[in-house]
């Protein structure tokens, strides 16, 4: 892949001070040829497209694709698409949870319960999430320990 450094740049021109940083964060997938234009950040576990130029951020678990890059899905930690149906979607390959927060953001449900809510036990290994906020959620299956956890084995 390719990373821009100066978003202007002439041959004839130093543009070192221009420099702008970019940032690829936790577990981001960049395809074969991808060029990513500099100043911009690719979100934690996102997946960029063979071929994608990437000119704006990148959210979370996105799936872009194209050029310019466009918001095309949503990707799960594993790297399996994601359905979502009424804001929420469960990877069919290794379980973990989503839920989305508007129109370009979703989040591990995990993460969302951890720092926001207690879980009461359901029984059947069944927990079903309490938020502290105004937010809802019906019941899931949640893993006891991180579905990251099982990733890295
Ligand atoms: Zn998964």
């Amino acid at each position: 892949m390719v990373f821009t450094n100066v978003y202007n740049p002439r041959s004839h021109i130093p543009r070192r001070h221009e420099m702008r940083a970019t940032r690829v964060k936790q577990g981001a997938t960049l395809g074969a040829n991808a060029t990513i234009v500099c100043g911009n950040t690719i979100g934690r576990y996102a997946f960029v497209g063979a071929g994608t130029v990437v000119t704006s951020d990148v959210p979370d678990y996105a799936l872009f694709m194209g050029n310019p890059g466009r918001l095309k899905g949503w990707m799960c930690a594993c790297g399996t698409r994601l359905r979502f149906e009424a804001e929420k979607a469960q990877c069919p390959r290794c379980g973990t949870a989503y839920i989305k927060e508007g129109a370009a953001r979703i989040r591990d449900l995990y993460e969302v319960i951890s720092r926001n809510a207690s879980l009461k036990s359901c029984g059947n290994g069944l927990f079903s999430p309490v938020f502290l906020s105004t937010h809802t959620c019906t019941v899931l299956r949640i893993a006891t320990t991180s579905p990251r956890a099982s990733l890295k084995s």
